[in-house]
């Protein structure tokens, strides 16, 4: 399908006149409309909730847009938790969905009563040393190793995973907190990432419904909910299917129905803990063409680097790239699009087919919505850059200023080189 930006190069000109390249661009319709078709497509589940998985997109007037949805959020880190509680997400609409957990941070979680999502059996014990009794409602992760097949070429390694419980650790655990006065349960799982196919989540639901009706006949557990959590990817690529989320809901529609309703688990909430899916295409990292280099290869150089936008050199991730105002012309031209960086890998893109590009162009790349400014870092003292969200009305709006080196330097304002390193 042909990738094109939610903005017009005019729009785009006049947001950048007023906001400074680099910046991170979000499309509130885009935002709405999905989370609607979301939910429309599980509407057939009564209890059906979306946690917003938070580290994707750790912004608050965006979540707050979900929230109108009736979204939740899914954490799983002391700062997740906060920004969560600070725009009113408390209780269990939080799945705290972590690993490796620290103590304080299971002692916040039941403190502002977010459901929590046990990682491991050992974390039984490490809960209840934190807050005294279990908690009523708990859940615990999946993962039942092996390789988790969906078709030929999409799969995922959930027995090289950190994540979840064995199968035989997830029965014993559910006897356990059983037998601690632990209520109702949930089961959660994530084997599979990004993945642009509807047969994941059917697929996924299938396992998972499986083993509840297991759990229920073999531990007496009453389960309430089952977490299908995230995966449900984005086509990052032109030639790409998008998923078809109605037909998704169907199919766990359909697996809810063979598995759970006769075996009288017919009001077991579905949840999942959409990122990507939620978000992903809805934000793009707006630069600018600074530089251009010709050596061995031919190199455009924006005013962007890894630091705002990590999966290409963190995954040789493939970002589409728009050249605002250049849509229809000749892609003839090979190009390196770099950050500046002192690492070859801050690239944008390689070897990529592209318009001819000139130093001012505007370049529009795609899909930067989910896991992209959440992941920057500051490598060589770069700054992130500002959040902007389009408002449906066509109005843009701050929602992060960019980073000043004042908040780079902020960790050593206990010291006197903070004023020193400051000073005009
Ligand atoms: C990252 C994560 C998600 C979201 O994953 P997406 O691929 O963005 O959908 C959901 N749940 C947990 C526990 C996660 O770690």
């Amino acid at each position: 399908m042909k990738k094109e930006p939610f903005v017009t190069k005019e729009q785009l000109d006049k947001i950048a006149q007023e906001y400074p390249t680099p910046f991170h661009l979000y499309d509130e319709k885009g935002i709405r409309a999905n989370v609607k078709a979301l939910k429309e497509a599980f509407s057939w589940n009564e209890g059906y909730k979306e946690y917003f998985a938070v580290k994707a997109t750790p912004n608050p007037f965006l979540i707050n847009i979900l929230k109108e949805y009736d979204c939740g959020c899914d954490c799983s880190s002391m700062t997740e938790l906060m920004l969560s509680r600070a725009i009113g997400v408390v209780g269990s609409d939080i799945m705290f969905s972590s690993n490796d957990t620290p103590i304080e941070e299971y002692q916040y979680a039941e403190q502002i009563g977010a459901t929590i999502n046990l990682d491991d059996i050992t974390h039984i014990e490490v809960l209840e040393k934190a807050v005294g009794k279990l908690p009523k409602r708990l859940s615990c992760r999946y993962n039942p190793g092996g390789l988790f097949k969906i078709s030929n070429d999409i799969m995922d390694n959930p027995g090289d995973a950190k994540y979840g419980m064995t199968t035989e650790q997830l029965f014993e655990a559910f006897r356990i907190l059983k037998e601690k006065g632990v209520e109702e349960f949930g089961i959660h799982a994530f084997l599979a990432s990004n993945t642009v196919t509807n047969d994941y989540y059917p697929m996924l639901a299938k396992v998972l419904f499986d083993v509840a009706v297991r759990l229920k006949k073999e531990t007496g557990a009453h389960i309430t909910f089952i977490n299908l959590s995230g995966g449900i990817g984005i086509p990052y690529r032109p030639e790409q299917e998008p998923n078809d989320i109605f037909v998704i809901g169907e199919g766990v529609r359909k697996a809810y129905e063979e598995v759970l309703v006769p075996e009288g688990m017919g009001n077991v909430a579905i949840y999942t803990e959409l990122g990507r899916y939620m978000m992903g295409p809805y934000g793009a990292l707006v630069t600018r063409a600074i530089n251009e280099k010709h050596t061995h290869k031919e190199y455009i150089g924006v005013d962007a680097c890894a630091v705002n936008l990590m999966r290409p050199a963190m995954y040789g991730a493939y970002h589409h790239i728009t050249v605002m105002g250049k849509e229809d012309m000749p892609c003839d031209h090979k190009y390196d699009v770099t950050g500046s960086l002192c690492e070859n890998n801050d690239k944008f893109a390689i070897d990529r087919m592209l318009p001819e590009i000139e130093k001012g162009d505007l370049l529009f790349i795609h899909d930067a919505g989910a896991h992209g400014f959440a992941m920057g870092y500051n490598y060589n003292g770069k700054l992130k850059s500002a959040e902007i969200l389009l408002r449906e009305d066509g109005k843009t709006e701050l929602i992060r200023r960019a980073e000043t080196p004042a908040d780079y330097f902020a960790t050593f304002d206990c010291f006197d080189f903070y004023q020193k390193v400051l000073k005009k």
